[in-house]
């Protein structure tokens, strides 16, 4: 057990949790000359939500949960007859706030506020992820696939091309095709019955999240002085002469000027262990990793219908989907999984060899009512980084700068 004296910190600035939030912010506060040390209870970087998400770098597609749709999807997820969401409502006080919060942003203008905020912050991200990989090319996989979203009823069409109206001010590119139109884009699409349309995003990126954090870590620790402790599972913060005294559950000390929490949907634990108010929500997701099938996707493609998402991802497929809401048990349901796959199957039969599965995941995105992340000093000094629900991959790099820029506040 080490016990440091208060004068002399372990670390200029300690942040917990190794997956992409983490390392993204680890990143942007060694650019600026910070000596970060890096805490995470697992062995290895990435094991954590960012292991095996959707690869997608979705700089375009940043639309809030909440919608004024969420009304139509209710009765469904109540009855546990939406296939893609499920609802585990329970009379526990978190639950009935949460819900509360976000039922309330589900309005068109919250709709319209929410999801411009997240594409500010996507934006930035894109931004420096681009300047990370001009500095340091590191390999995760990563291209500009573009990316089709696949729509199935005409009734879609009205407010797909609200969204494209919304966004184009920004610069973001995208257009309307028809269904002959897709099909000459991505052919893959050829295999999806009853498609009506589909948004084609050009400029969207795909990446293996967990091979970023592994790749940016050796990268910070060689070059740019990164500390990691593994192992470390933070279980109390506590404020000491000014800076912080970090415990572990097993008893070991760190102490740090600065503490950024970037634990994913187990900050909602950490924060609610010091009395703090915690804005996550658990909503569980699936995926699964496969060799190609006859007709793959060179893009990634969003079925709408199904929410359910293609990547190209190497020389393999991934799928992800399903949002099961209040549900934190990280460990893969096999009937969830099941309905993963046979979503993927009606949806795109021909994309994946469905006999040689390879990878089966579930992970716990960490979303907030407004679906933005928090990227908050807190009064008591306290950095969070944290709720970055459907997008954290996406949003990872510019949360990291924001995050970054608030430890230099006075
Ligand atoms: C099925 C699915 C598909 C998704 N697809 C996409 C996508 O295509 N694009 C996209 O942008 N986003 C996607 N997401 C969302 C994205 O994966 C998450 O938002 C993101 O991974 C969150 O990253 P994080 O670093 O905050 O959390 P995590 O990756 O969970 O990292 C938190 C880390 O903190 C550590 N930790 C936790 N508590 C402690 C503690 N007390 N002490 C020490 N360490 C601790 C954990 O071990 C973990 O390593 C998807 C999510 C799911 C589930």
């Amino acid at each position: 057990m080490q016990t440091p004296s208060a004068s002399t910190p372990d670390a200029d600035v300690a942040v917990i949790g190794a997956g992409v939030v983490g390392m993204a912010a680890a990143w942007a506060l060694a650019q600026r000359g910070r000596q970060v040390l890096l805490l995470d209870r697992a062995e290895a970087p990435g094991l954590g939500t960012s292991f095996a998400n959707g690869a997608q770098l979705s700089y375009a597609y940043t639309d809030a949960m909440a919608s004024p749709a969420l009304w139509g999807q209710l009765p469904g997820m109540l009855l546990g007859r939406d296939a893609a969401f499920r609802a585990r409502f329970t009379l526990q006080p978190h639950f009935l706030r949460w819900g509360m919060a976000f039922l309330r942003n589900a309005t068109p203008a919250d709709l319209h506020r929410n999801t411009l905020a997240t594409l500010a912050l996507a934006l930035e991200s894109r931004a420096a992820m681009a300047a990370l990989l001009a500095r340091h090319p590191i390999d995760f996989l990563h291209k500009t696939a573009g990316k089709l979203h696949a729509l199935y009823t005409p009734d879609a069409l009205p407010k797909a091309r609200a969204m494209i109206a919304a966004k184009r001010p920004y610069g973001i590119r995208q257009e309307l095709l028809s269904a002959e139109e897709a099909v000459a884009v991505e052919p893959a699409l050829a295999g999806a019955r009853g498609l009506v349309a589909a948004v084609h995003s050009p400029d969207e990126e795909v990446g293996d999240p967990w091979r970023f954090c592994v790749a940016l870590h050796a990268l910070l620790t060689t070059q740019y002085g990164l500390q990691t402790r593994f192992g470390f599972d933070a279980h109390r913060l506590l404020p000491e002469g000014g800076g912080w005294r970090l415990l572990a559950q097993t008893g070991e000390t760190v102490l740090a000027r600065h503490v950024m929490v970037c634990a994913g949907i187990d900050s909602h634990t950490l924060l609610r262990r010091m009395g703090l108010g915690s804005p996550l929500m658990a909503v569980k997701g699936y995926s699964f990793t496969a060799p190609p099938g006859p007709l793959p996707p060179k893009a990634s493609i969003t079925d709408t219908s199904r929410k359910l998402v293609f990547c190209p991802l190497g020389d393999r497929i991934r799928v992800a989907g399903l949002a099961d809401l209040n549900h934190w048990d990280p460990h893969p349901d096999p009937d969830r999984f099941a309905q993963l796959v046979a979503m993927a199957q009606a949806s795109l039969p021909e994309a994946i060899d469905f006999d040689r599965i390879e990878h089966r995941w579930a992970g716990l995105r960490p979303v907030t009512p407004q679906s933005t992340p928090v990227i908050r000093r807190l009064p008591n000094g306290l950095i969070v980084n944290i709720g970055h629900g459907m997008l954290g991959w996406t949003l990872a790099m510019g949360s990291g700068e924001r995050a970054a820029r608030l430890v230099e506040m006075p």
